[in-house]
Order: structure tokens, then sequence, then C-alpha cells
């Protein structure tokens, strides 16, 4: 996904790209240890961007949790990739951190 003057509206084009055909929430391993939280998997991840750009949801520190808890391990992407996708999941949740929650990463480091 290339960046974009227009944050936003790149993300958005990128998240109606995902089929919510959910094959890649298996294989997420935050999704795995949390015991089968929606929320703290790929697709889940990628619904709360969605929610939040759309106004459908606020930002608050469990949906920031959810964004910032992903280990970037693209196991998602890969299997969303094998299924004829090309999501950059990954860089969407990286663009979305920048974008929706940027001062999230430093609060929890300074212990806000
Ligand atoms: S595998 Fe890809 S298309 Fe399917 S739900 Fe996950 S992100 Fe969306
Ligand atoms: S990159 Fe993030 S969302 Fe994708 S499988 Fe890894 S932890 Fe889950």
């Amino acid at each position: 996904m290339k960046l974009s003057p227009d944050p936003k509206k790149a993300l958005l084009t990128e998240l109606n790209k995902c089929r919510a055909c959910r094959f890649c929430v298996d294989v997420c391993p935050t999704y795995q240890v949390s015991g089968g939280l929606e929320a703290l998997s790929s697709f889940g991840r990628i619904q709360i961007i969605r929610h939040l750009l759309t106004g459908m949801l606020e930002l608050d520190d469990s949906l920031s949790y959810a964004l910032y808890s992903c280990l970037q391990c693209r196991r998602c992407e890969n299997t969303c990739k094998a299924k004829g996708q090309a999501l950059d999941i990954c860089q969407i949740i990286q663009q979305a951190r920048a974008y929706l929650a940027p001062d999230y990463a430093k609060e929890v480091a300074d212990g806000v």
C-alpha cells in the first residue's frame, strides 16, 4: 500500500479489498493465545480499523491495545495472499496505528 496524502481514504480503499473470508484468523498468534478473541485477530483488527475510520467506534485503551498487540509477523498476510487476495495487512495496521493511535505506544512506554 502506497503512502498517501489522504491516509483515511487510502486505508478504507485497502480495507474494502477484504472479503471477510476469515481464512486469516486462525493463523494469527495473538488470536490463538487470547483463547479466541476476534478483536485480537487479523480480521478483527481490520474491522476495528474500519469502524474507527467510519466513526462507528471511538478509540479507547482496549482498541488501541488491539492495534498495538499485532506482532507484525505476517502470518495473516501470507494466508490472505495464498487465497488470491492482496492485502498488506501489516502495513494497514502500521498506518492505522500512526493515523488513529499515534500516542498510545509512547503512553504505555511512559506508564501513563
Ligand atoms: S484472509 Fe484476507 S480477505 Fe480473508 S478475512 Fe483475512 S484479510 Fe480479509
Ligand atoms: S501480523 Fe498481526 S494480525 Fe497478522 S497474524 Fe501476525 S499478529 Fe496476527
